[in-house]
């Protein structure tokens, strides 16, 4: 396959290039040179004239069309056959079967075969990406690092082999994540996955528990009910954003909390309705009435605070589904957060989360569920929580991080996706530090 398509290509390959000698002088396969013959490819494709670049693009992608037909053919037969495998072995038992040299064996023909149509899609642009049947060793190894089955099937959906493989290198037990009641419990026999949802990431309001920031804290909850709640409600009916500030004394608790309120520049959509209804009613009225109306006296607007929107995933435990509170530890833990985003403040920088600002009453409840929308589009930055990125170390590879956010809880959520859409700033926070949406896609 390798041979075939850069020989299309116009690229000579020297086969020895690709083969090497471990330390017991084994021969073994290596790709350490492919980087440089996909150079040499790339190069070729740019030199060549439009003719001959767009019938090399097809050639190209006949040619990895018959490998994919071959080699799923094989992937497909592994995984639902118990006897031989394609090397000739015959059945292995439980684990050994997939990972036995034939299947590894098999693994890396179909890894180079992405490597190639990657390539390929990326020099002729108008070629259609080829995909290859994901191997059961990528499903086994990604159940045995603690991902669920159907997360399992979702990134068969979405991935390839070589990022499949990728995410089953990171270890998702710390999580605490019980899969035990998911629908799905083997991906391997899921071939048309219909948004199954992990049973883990499912809100059940009679056992939610709110999270302290560890385990073993067990600090008093701070509650927004009891003595800001009349607060909340002043500024939801003035159709402005509430958001909280957390005072912290010398002995790093929480003094007080204040609950602010920014004037929010868009109007709502309901507003806009309202508005374009008294324009047309005024403009069918007399002109000496638009100028009475006009000339009125309007009330002074709050300020525009710059605030900070918080989006997060309930089932991290950042919600509560009884009251408007939080923990001390994690009130001080986001304001911290928050605070950081803006380098060394002394006084802290307002934010807004629905765990505090959404109030349980029905009747304001409804009034804030509306503006939300503006709250993240006019907060200054909207912060990302998600549990498993707060693992992640700032210094890890670009693509790494990546790929952590496109797999995160945070991503496959539904209520968060246009929290992220709506916002100016996205940032996201990982283990010891921030890095912004803008920075990832640079
Ligand atoms: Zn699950
Ligand atoms: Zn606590």
């Amino acid at each position: 396959m390798l041979v075939e398509v850069l020989k299309v290509a116009g690229v000579d390959v020297d086969v020895a290039d690709f083969i090497c000698e471990n330390d017991v002088g084994q021969r073994l396969i290596s790709t350490a040179f492919l980087p440089y013959y996909l150079g040499i490819w790339e190069a070729r494709a740019e030199s060549s004239d439009s003719e001959s670049h767009e019938e090399r693009g097809v050639k190209i992608n006949d040619r990895l069309s018959e490998s994919r037909v071959f080699v799923n053919s094989i992937v497909l037969r592994e995984r639902f056959s118990n006897k031989a495998n394609f090397l000739g072995q015959e059945d292995w038992p439980g684990e050994a079967r997939w990972l036995s040299n034939g299947c590894l064996v098999l693994f890396s023909i179909v890894l180079l075969g992405e490597a190639l149509a990657i390539a390929n899609s990326r020099i002729y642009s108008f070629t259609i990406l080829i995909k290859f049947e994901t191997l059961e060793l990528v499903d086994r190894l990604l159940l045995k690092v603690g991902w669920c089955a159907n997360e399992v099937a979702s990134i068969k959906q979405r991935s390839d082999n070589s990022e499949a493989y990728y995410l089953s290198l990171i270890d998702r037990h710390h999580l605490g994540r019980s899969h035990k009641s998911c629908s799905i419990q083997d991906p391997s026999i899921v071939l048309n996955w219909t948004k199954e949802q992990c049973s883990a990431d499912q809100i059940k309001e009679h056992d939610y528990c709110t999270k302290h920031s560890s385990e073993l804290c067990n600090c008093r909850h701070i509650s927004v009910d009891e003595f800001l709640g009349q607060d909340l409600f002043r500024v939801l009916s003035r159709r402005q954003a509430p958001l909280i500030l957390v005072h912290r004394d010398a002995y790093n608790s929480i003094s007080y909390c204040s609950i602010v309120s920014s004037r929010l520049r868009g109007l709502s959509s309901w507003v806009r309705y309202f508005w374009k209804l008294a324009r047309w009613f005024f403009r069918s009225t007399s002109r000496i009435f638009i100028n009475r109306v006009h000339s009125r006296k309007l009330p002074k607007p709050s300020p525009v605070i710059p605030f900070v929107a918080i989006s997060h995933v309930w089932a991290d435990g950042l919600g509560n589904v009884k009251r408007n509170s939080l923990p001390e530890c994690q009130l001080l833990s986001i304001q911290n957060m928050v605070n950081n985003l803006y380098g060394m403040t002394s006084e802290p920088v307002a934010f807004w989360i629905d765990t505090i600002c959404v109030p349980h009453d029905p009747r304001w409840r409804k009034l804030a569920i509306i503006e939300m929308n503006r709250v993240y589009r006019e907060a200054d930055k909207v912060l990302v929580l998600d549990m498993a990125l707060r693992k992640v170390s700032l210094h890890c590879a670009p693509e790494e991080a990546l790929l952590r956010i496109k797999y995160s809880n945070w991503a496959r959520r539904l209520w968060t996706l246009p929290e992220g859409a709506l916002a100016n700033n996205l940032i996201f926070q990982l283990k010891d530090g921030t890095i912004s949406g803008e920075e990832l896609i640079k």
